[in-house]
């Protein structure tokens, strides 16, 4: 049976952060049984598309999927179960923010039927966190920690790094911190300024500046070395795992195998047949919910993509692992060898540059090609 990944979009936050470009948005009031009905509704509409699927993930994720009633989360892990049988391992996935208020439902979600929780929880000094606008202080991020390693098997925190005056030492003690709380995941994210944030604002006027590049290229590799030696290695740019424990949900991204998105801006990628297709929900969310309660989905648009798209959206996501592309999967979406399906001369550039590695068993990008990935899908797809 073809694996099949479920992702579904709340799009909803108590305040926006000012780093953040997704697609999250504050309202007074949100109708949730509305909300609820709709959800439900988009994925009724795409399950006769996709029978002969087997689940392997469900992930809520936002904005802030931890607002949501753990009613709504276990209605819809419910109807999932009426259209897809569950792979054994199923992964159900939940973002949080680690607020108290949010951490007093770990246990419905639970019972729910999320097995695992990924904890926005950013910084661990108040002050790092006040900068970055989080609705949460460092005691409140260490406790909504314990109290997930306490009730759920797997569990997963963020940080982001390279903050305006952040040392490499202090970063190094945070690091050691975070170890401490850890469970067998991690996710380690560099600061970026996105446009059209309130950071991209306040940086252009000079409220404040990053450490500069050579600052920024210590703390990454501080943070491969310090993660690897604890056993947690970096299998995707920013993610760290012990063998065994990476989150099942992202890598079907990164190996570019199936997934369905629901709710508003959701995305997805399904492979119909010979075809497949590129899905994309309208992004806000008033606008999504008028086209579900209208025609019982929000699709924006639909593409089909061409044989050379699958071959630079399977390279953009899959040098982003570790482990790097399978030849055989790459074969098997493109029809095509790598050797075949790429510039002969750029991909031996790479190789010899020490970015890229071409073996029997497939393609990856080494530790320096990932640490300038962007880079280098531009020599190799230009
Ligand atoms: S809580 Fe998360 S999704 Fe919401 S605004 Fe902050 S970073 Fe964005």
């Amino acid at each position: 049976m073809t694996p099949l990944a479920l992702y579904i979009h709340w799009p909803f936050c108590k305040s926006k952060c000012p780093y953040c470009d997704f697609n999250s948005h504050v309202r007074e009031r949100i109708d949730e049984p509305r909300w609820r009905a709709a959800l439900l509704a988009e994925l009724d509409h795409w399950a006769p598309a996709l029978m002969d699927r087997e689940l392997v993930s469900i992930f809520f994720g936002g904005g802030t999927p931890s607002l949501m009633a753990p009613a709504t989360a276990a209605a819809l892990i419910d109807r999932a179960a009426q259209h897809w049988p569950e792979a054994r391992d199923l992964e159900i996935t939940l973002e949080a923010n680690p607020t108290s208020v949010e951490a007093s439902r770990f246990a419905e979600l639970r019972a729910a039927g999320v097995n695992r929780v990924s904890l926005g929880a950013q910084a661990l000094d108040d002050a790092s966190l006040k900068f970055l606008g989080r609705g949460h202080n460092a005691r409140e991020a260490r406790d909504a920690v314990g109290l997930a390693s306490r009730l759920f098997d797997r569990f997963s925190f963020d940080l982001i790094y390279a903050r305006p005056e952040q040392t490499l030492a202090a970063w190094r003690d945070e690091l050691k911190a975070a170890l401490a709380m850890a469970g067998h995941h991690l996710s380690l994210y560099q600061l970026t300024i996105e446009a059209g944030t309130a950071f991209a604002t306040a940086f252009a006027r000079g409220d404040f500046r990053l450490p500069d590049e050579e600052t920024q290229g210590a703390l990454y590799e501080a943070t491969q070395e310090t993660l690897a030696a604890a056993g947690l290695p970096a299998y995707e740019i920013s993610n760290h795992a012990r063998p065994g424990e990476e989150c099942r949900h992202n890598l079907v991204y990164w190996r570019y195998q199936d997934y369905l998105g629901i709710g508003p801006g959701a995305h997805g990628r399904l492979t119909l047949g010979a075809e497949k297709r590129a899905l994309k929900n309208f992004r806000a969310p008033e606008t999504w919910l008028g086209a579900v309660e209208r025609a019982g989905q929000g699709q924006e648009e639909t593409l089909l993509l061409t044989a050379q798209e699958r071959r630079d959206e399977m390279l953009m996501m899959g040098l982003r692992l570790r482990e790097g592309i399978a030849r055989d999967a790459f074969r098997g979406e493109t029809g095509q060898d790598f050797e075949a399906a790429l510039d002969t001369a750029r991909l031996a550039g790479l190789c010899e540059a020490g970015f890229l590695a071409l073996e029997a068993g497939g393609l990856r990008a080494t530790p320096a090609g990932r640490q300038r990935l962007n880079a280098v899908l531009g020599a190799l797809l230009a």
